[in-house]
């Protein structure tokens, strides 16, 4: 049998790589313009720090690849990263309020479809310590500048907020009362996630469930006077910024350390069954879990996979080009090309060469498909005259510099001439 990727996973070549690489930069770039530093933190973490956090949700109880080390330490590769990061929080208890952006793989034992892997990337960003509602509003915005700067435009932010514990603890209750009074309509599946936790529930797409839910009570009965208050603040904020929101009285997102503000963003361009590309919300308390302070904090997550696929169904943020600005056309032997590649990407050219001392026509072949925009030709005359022909190529004709025919250069001058004739180019590109 080939071997393959494990099911869930993939292999991302270029172009693709590149693009992910630059959506994550772009995300690395709106997020420190907001203040927020990258924290880099393991792949897997002690059980107990996921287990602490989300012992009632799938995604800790069902979905974790969790395992033994030689040491016999039980580990989990990380599902998700808020936890992680709380935990670093706690350990290291830089001075508040502490901003942290990061990026990578997340593992999740899901049925792999269209959209859903089970490692897949995400980018994300935290604030500890702070219960003003303008922390709420400032994360949600970086989140929805960001994808809005992507050029995603059919964005739905969908917004919610799930009281304090107590209000949570008595919205639970009574959505438990409501669903048992309606146990016998609900899918069989319906029944058992109703015995785990009902307010998973909120989140089934099963037809007998849908009807059910749509009757459950909200969780506004059960707000205190202050969170009725953040949230109000919350959504002023948003409104103030011109950020369009709905809202859904059922959001609950599907970890259970949320308190007060929840969100998720949606696109309207994926398949409804996998259309939200992130969310988040706020988790005063999940610190105090962890062994820590009572550190409230602010976040969000995005998939980038499916950011990624919604950028494919918007049109935008395309890969950025792999190609080449040089390729040099060695056909004395091919050390030449070495030593002048070498030379150009010493000065930040881009450069393409040819192996294998191919024909020139193969060379020239090659060439084109780099997409360079430029060769550098070597043969025998120009090697005994210490020069080298550049030949602007074919498939980019001329420019208003005027070099669309082949010229000799002498070899010395070869790479301050090529990064002026770039630089000109760059310059006519970025004003067209
Ligand atoms: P969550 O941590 O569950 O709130 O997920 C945040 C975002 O990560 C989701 O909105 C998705 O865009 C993405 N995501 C979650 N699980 C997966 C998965 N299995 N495959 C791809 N993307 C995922």
């Amino acid at each position: 049998m080939s071997l393959q990727a494990p099911r869930g996973t993939r292999d991302i070549l270029a172009p693709d790589s590149a693009r992910l690489r630059a959506l994550v930069e772009t995300f690395a770039g709106a997020a420190e313009l907001a203040g927020y530093g990258q924290v880099v933190s393991p792949m897997f973490e002690q059980i107990e720090v996921f287990r602490r956090v989300g012992e009632a949700t799938d995604i800790v109880s069902k979905e974790m690849y969790e395992f033994r080390d030689p040491g016999d330490r039980h580990l989990a590769l990380r599902p998700e990263l808020t936890a992680s990061v709380a935990r670093a929080f706690v350990q290291h208890r830089p001075p508040l309020p502490w901003k942290a952006w990061y990026e990578g793989p997340q593992f999740r034992y899901e049925k792999p479809q269209a959209g859903r892997f089970r490692q897949f990337n995400q980018v994300g960003a935290e604030l500890f310590g702070s219960d003003d509602p303008q922390a709420d509003v400032e994360v949600i915005a970086l989140a929805w500048r960001f994808c809005t700067g992507l050029g995603l435009r059919e964005l739905r932010l969908v917004v919610n907020s799930l009281g304090d514990r107590a209000d949570r603890e008595a919205y639970l209750a009574a959505l438990a009362a409501y669903f048992e009074r309606r146990a016998d309509e609900l899918s069989a599946q319906g029944r058992e996630t109703l015995g785990r936790n009902p307010l998973r529930l909120l989140d089934s797409k099963r037809p007998e469930d849908l009807a059910v839910v749509a009757g459950a009570p909200v969780i506004d009965d059960c707000w205190s006077e202050a969170a009725a208050d953040h949230f109000a603040a919350v959504l002023a904020g948003l409104e103030s910024l011109g950020i369009p929101f709905q809202r859904n009285p059922r959001l609950v997102r599907g970890l259970d350390y949320y308190r007060r503000t929840a969100f998720e963003l949606a696109s309207d361009a994926l398949d409804g069954a996998q259309d939200a590309v992130g969310g988040g919300g706020r988790y005063d308390g999940l610190v105090a879990d962890l062994g820590g302070p009572e550190v409230p904090g602010v976040g969000f997550a995005l998939g980038v996979d499916r950011l990624l696929l919604a950028c494919d169904a918007e049109g935008s943020f395309p890969a950025p080009s792999g190609a080449a600005d040089v390729f040099v056309v060695d056909v004395t032997g091919g050390g030449e090309a070495t030593l002048l590649a070498e030379e150009l990407r010493g000065a930040g050219i881009r450069v393409e060469r040819a192996f294998d001392g191919r024909s020139m026509k193969a060379q020239m072949k090659a060439a084109d498909r780099s997409g360079a925009r430029w060769a550098l030709l070597i043969g025998s005359d120009e090697l005994a005259g210490g020069q080298v022909s550049l030949r602007r190529m074919r498939a980019h004709g001329a420019t208003a510099t005027g070099e669309s025919v082949q010229r000799r250069i002498p070899r010395r001058d070869i790479t301050a001439e090529l990064a002026c004739l770039l630089a000109t180019e760059a310059a006519e590109g970025s004003t067209l």
